[in-house]
């Protein structure tokens, strides 16, 4: 104990004291729910990517510090990806740079690329770490919510362009998004890089989830557009495309000078991590065609199955055309305030569900959505979905 009165957490740091998360999957726990909570998934990735950690972990490969920039195998698949997915060329060894995650590659780029005081635009509701980074980072934030419009969650475009200042910075972008699901568009985008090009802003953008998008949505890589190649640092991971979100791989693609500034903060924070995995991520990374596909199939099944099972208990639902996360609103089921819904929700239907007003600065406007996560086993979701409809009949 200290004997002043200070508090020991930081100033920049006290609003993030503890998340949603550990309080919820406590609740879970205690009253043995279902936890459709936090979204990580109940199953593991691919047998023969396990197998290529194990054979890289017995040869010896990885086991000591790994090179700063991520081992060259792993470079390569990365660019190789860019590539043959999305015809974006990087140079493995300037132009990629592998991260503790992209929550790693994320906090690193917030650290080396902004001074204290520069804004940040960021969509609302947002993934938890931004908030925390650009605090950490001393910027200031500046939320554009994302609000329902046609059974998903939009940007207004005039929103963001007036939330642009002298002292904007960076956009920190995400597509697919997490937790409304919406896949940004190519006019969307392209708005967006015009933006980015005629203020002259860096881009931040977490595709973490570019392989599981549904429907006709296709997931465009910001750095494709007009512009933005040489302004954009882009985050993949393989927690979510591969399932294996233990392993904390991930990665960015940027330009020469962006990667290195990154490299800066990022070999002070874990200087490198996962060795015998960067292996196996590197085979990950060359899987044919068929495991995304059957990938993205199996996570659409389970999508479609939790969907009808909220919209048949009485929940709004926004089918999210990405991600492994669907949005509900609870207005329908005459609830309005998501924190005492997902309060109850265990006590009341045995399932846990994280209120989205957690995402957002303007609490007020996420008080009524609450997040479902569907990465989880088919017999498991069928239960949720059974015990779900304890709330339609009262
Ligand atoms: C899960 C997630 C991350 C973190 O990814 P890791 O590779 O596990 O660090 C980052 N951004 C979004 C939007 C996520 O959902």
């Amino acid at each position: 104990m200290t004997s002043s009165a200070r508090p020991l957490l930081n100033r920049r740091l006290a609003e993030f004291g503890t998340t949603i998360f550990a309080e919820m999957s406590a609740l879970a726990l205690k009253t043995g729910s279902i936890n459709l909570g936090q979204g990580f998934p109940d199953t593991d990735g691919p047998e023969e990517i396990r197998e290529a950690a194990v054979r890289a972990l017995r040869d010896g490969r990885g086991n000591q510090y790994p090179p700063g920039p991520g081992i060259p195998e792993l470079r390569g698949a990365v660019a190789a990806h860019q590539q043959q997915r999305y015809g974006l060329s990087y140079d493995p060894d300037r132009e990629v740079l592998v991260t503790a995650g992209a929550t790693e590659a994320i906090a690193a780029s917030l650290l080396a690329l902004l001074e204290p005081g520069d804004e940040v635009i960021a969509f609302e509701p947002y993934y938890d770490s931004y908030a925390a980074c650009m605090a950490m980072a001393g910027g200031t934030r500046v939320p554009v919510t994302l609000r329902p419009h046609d059974g998903s969650f939009r940007l207004d475009l005039d929103e963001l362009r007036d939330a642009v200042t002298d002292r904007t910075r960076l956009l920190l972008i995400n597509t697919p998004h997490n937790p409304t699901g919406t896949v940004l568009t190519r006019e969307e985008l392209t708005a967006i890089a015009e933006l980015a090009v005629e203020r002259d802003l860096l881009v931040v953008t977490d595709e973490v989830y570019e392989h599981l998008v549904f429907d006709d949505a296709e997931h465009l890589p910001l750095a494709t557009f007009p512009g933005m190649r040489e302004r954009t640092v882009t985050i993949g991971s393989a927690g979510k495309s591969f399932s294996f979100t233990g392993w904390k791989v991930g990665w960015i693609t940027s330009t020469p000078e962006l990667v290195t500034a990154v490299r800066s903060a990022k070999q002070f924070l874990t200087y490198v991590a996962s060795g015998p995995f960067q292996y196996a991520v590197a085979e990950a990374l060359a899987l044919p065609d068929t495991y995304f596909s059957a990938f993205r199939a199996d996570m659409l099944a389970k999508r479609d199955l939790l969907a009808a099972g909220l919209a048949e208990s009485g929940f709004e639902v926004f089918k999210p055309a990405g991600t492994y996360f669907i949005t509900t609103d609870i207005r329908p089921l005459g609830e309005s305030d998501g924190f005492a819904f997902c309060r109850a929700l265990p006590e009341r239907a045995g399932v846990v569900a994280i209120p989205n007003a957690v995402f957002y600065d303007h609490r007020e406007a996420g008080a009524p959505f609450v997040r479902f996560a569907f990465c989880k086993q088919t017999g498991v979701l069928e239960e949720a979905v059974k015990r779900l409809k304890a709330l339609a009949e009262g």
